[in-house]
Formats: C-alpha cells, structure tokens, sequence
C-alpha cells in the first residue's frame, strides 16, 4: 500500500547515498524543489559532481556511516550496490527516517513519483504493486495532456489565498486555433471577462455554470464597457481571490489594450501573465491564402489601426511594392485611407484584398485595387469585423496559378 503524500522539501536536509548518474538525477529533482541536500559517496561521477560544485552541495567522500542520517528528513539511495542499499534502508526505518531506496523500490519507505506540474496543479503517478517507472511516465504525460488543454474539471472549489488575471489571446475566431495554455487556465477560471470578437460565445458553451462570465463587448444598441471600467473589474476580482481570464480575440498585445489592463493589474499588485494568440492581423489573410510575407514579392508589413489613418511612417512605407500593408479597424475609414494613399503616390492598381469574418463560416473575400477599393466596398457590402490587405501579395494569384480559359492550348 503506498500513501501518496505531497511534500514539502523546501530547506529540507535531504541525504544522498551514492554518486552516480542515478543520484545526479535525483539531486537535481531535489534542487530543483529548493531542498538542502547532501551527498555521501565515495566517488561523484561527472554530472553528480558538477552539480555538487555549481550548488555548493555538501559533499563527505567516504562510505556511509549510520550517523550520517542525523538531521535528515529524507534519504536517497542509489549507490549502485542493492546490499549497500539494503542496509542504508534498514538504518532509516531504525531512525524513523523516510528512504527512497533506488535499487529495490519495495525495500524503501518511500517512493519518487513520475511528476509533472501544470499550472497551479501537480499531478503524480506511482505503482501499487512493483515499481515500473515507465509506465508511471506514460500514465502521467497522459494525464498532463488532459489537464493541460483544458479537458479536465481544473477550476479551483476554494477561493485562493491570492487570485491572478491572465490576459488570454483567443485567435481569430474557432476555439481549436487558441492555444492549449489558453484552454487550460480558461478551464481554472473562476471568472472569465470576454468581448465579442474571438471564440468567445464557443468558449462560454462548455463552462461550468458557476463560473462567472462578465461581458464587455460592444454589443448592438449597447455601449462598450469602458477601459477603465475593464481594468477595475479584472483587478478587482483577482484581489478577491479569484482567477480571472479576460479572453481577447486575437491577439491581447495586437491592438487589445492588453498593455492598459497589465498596467493596471501591476499598479494594483495582482499577478499577472500573458498567453499569445493568433492574430487576425496574419491569421485572417492567411485564411485566404495571402500570405503577408512572400519571397520576391513581399518583404515586411506593416499592422495599422484603420481609424487612426495611415502614419506618415505607414505612407512612405507603401510607396515601396515589397512591403504589405495589413489594416485592422479600416472598414469605416477606407476612403480616407485609400485617399491618403492615392495622395501620397501609391499606384492605383495596387492589390487589395478585404477579408471578412476570417475562419468563420461566414469568410468572405473580396479582391480589387486601390483604385477600385472605395467602389467594390460598396458594392459588396463590406462589413465589420475585416482584414483590408494592400499590397501585391493580395493579388489573386500569387499563390493560385492564373486560370486557364477553358479550351486554351496549354504550352
Ligand atoms: N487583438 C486582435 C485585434 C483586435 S482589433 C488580434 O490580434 O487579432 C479588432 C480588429 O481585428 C477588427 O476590426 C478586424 O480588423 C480584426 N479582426 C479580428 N478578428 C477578425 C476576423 N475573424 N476576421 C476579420 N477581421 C478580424
């Protein structure tokens, strides 16, 4: 029977038996959790050594002696010689000291587990009967897979003592295209704040119904929660101990405000990250076959908020064919935008390519030029949210060969 207990070893003595690659391995994992160890062996072999030496390990180059238990709250042994071993154990279990015997994990007090952190969780797998460390592996990178996208019920039923905001990058729309982080701690939040762009309305289908969903997008006939008023909520229910996700689409650095509300979090002392998303800025384009680089086409783009008009910056930037220009925001200023850019000598015919509602069904693209941008809106009925693409890589047929009229003798 094993009790699986989490422990504590943070500035905890914990003894080494043994020096070699077995024992190197298991003095990092103790380092690693903040532990005090020391080393008995006669000999160190390489690894053992350099991390004795890089630590500042206590090292006593000799055999084991019984006294070498005192202060110990944990013994490893791993000496290579399961007799050696035997005995180290033996001595524990006379001193009430826990042992992780290397060599014959049934003659030890206690066990290593194959261990993995994810998030604020901490899963550990071991065997009932026989040691079988392989397995344990398997059985736990299968269960980190479950927890780590988000499938299993991971949201905290107790309030922590401190709660965190994580601005999350939603991508462009489907909720396969976020990341697996992101699905994860929206699977730990107690409260998710959303606007309408991104996955939102899929993501909030599956929640547990006490997880509390505050939405602060524009809506028709409703006005958008302010900034501020963004900010005091994530940072308020952070400071009651919750763990608060504001879900962005795309991207939370790329045009999201994601800058205000970590500045906010910060000025308020809560904790704070940041999980990237797909852009629309790329994403969307891509999702009509434009890529926003080419080789020999196109070299650099450029990402510009629509409403604020094109920057000089944004305009000499233009004149060159080789650069693309990718608007987000644009619908509502494109004849402004076109006027400037006509004005400021960029030709006529131009590529521009307009892409609605990317990675939605309801994708639509249409191709034109500069010159015939104004028009073409119009005529189709350009609409909110898009993606405008200046430049040659939005020519139709920069990756799809040009049509060949049916009938045509081909070469
Ligand atoms: N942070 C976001 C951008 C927010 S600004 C990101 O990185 O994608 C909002 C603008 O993004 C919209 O006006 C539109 O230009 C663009 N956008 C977002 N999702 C889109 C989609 N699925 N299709 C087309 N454009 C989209």
């Amino acid at each position: 029977m094993t009790l699986m207990l989490g422990v504590t070893l943070a500035g905890r003595d914990v003894l080494l038996v043994g020096g070699g690659p077995v024992a190197a391995k298991r003095l990092r994992r103790f380092l690693a959790e903040g532990a005090r160890p020391r080393i008995v062996a006669p000999v160190l072999h390489a690894e053992s050594a350099r991390l004795v030496e890089h630590h500042g390990v206590a090292w006593e180059p000799r055999e084991f002696c019984p006294t070498d238990l005192d202060g110990a709250w944990l013994v490893h042994t791993a000496t290579g010689d399961p007799h050696v071993d035997r005995l180290v154990a033996e001595q524990c279990e006379s001193q009430r000291v826990l042992c992780i015997n290397a060599s014959d994990g049934e003659r030890g007090s206690a066990r290593l587990t194959a261990q993995a952190e994810i998030g604020d969780v901490t899963v550990g797998v071991t065997s009932t009967v026989g040691a079988d460390p392989r397995r344990s592996v398997a059985v736990r990178d299968a269960v980190v897979d479950l927890v780590a996208d988000g499938r299993l019920p991971l949201r905290r039923r107790r309030t922590a003592r401190s709660g965190r905001v994580d601005l999350v990058g939603g991508g462009p729309g489907p909720a396969d295209l976020m990341t697996v982080r992101a699905r994860r701690l929206i699977a730990e939040a107690d409260v998710l704040v959303i606007d309408r762009l991104g996955p939102a309305a899929e993501i909030t289908q599956g929640l547990d119904p006490d997880v509390m969903v505050i939405d602060v997008g524009k809506r028709p006939g409703r006005h958008p929660v302010p900034q501020d008023e963004i900010n005091r909520i994530i940072v308020e229910h952070a400071a009651a101990g919750h763990r608060v996700v504001r879900l962005k689409g795309g991207d939370p650095f790329v045009f999201g405000r994601g800058g205000e509300e970590m500045l906010a979090c910060l000025a308020a002392g809560v904790p704070v990250d940041v999980t990237p998303g797909i852009s629309s800025a790329i994403a969307v384009p891509q999702s009509a076959g434009i890529p926003v680089t080419h080789r020999g086409t196109a070299a650099a783009f450029h990402v510009v908020n629509g409403q604020g008009g094109f920057g000089p910056g944004t305009l000499e930037a233009m004149a060159d064919a080789t650069v693309t220009t990718v608007v987000l925001m644009g619908v509502a200023a494109l004849g402004r935008l076109v006027d400037s850019a006509l004005a400021h000598g960029v030709p006529k015919d131009r590529p521009v390519a307009f892409v609605e509602s990317g990675h939605t069904p309801q994708q639509r693209t249409t191709r034109t030029t500069l010159g015939r941008a104004v028009g073409d809106a119009r005529a189709v009925g350009l609409r909110n949210p898009a993606v405008i693409v200046i430049g040659e890589v939005a020519s139709e047929h920069l990756l799809l060969p040009t049509p060949v009229a049916s009938g045509a003798a081909r070469a």
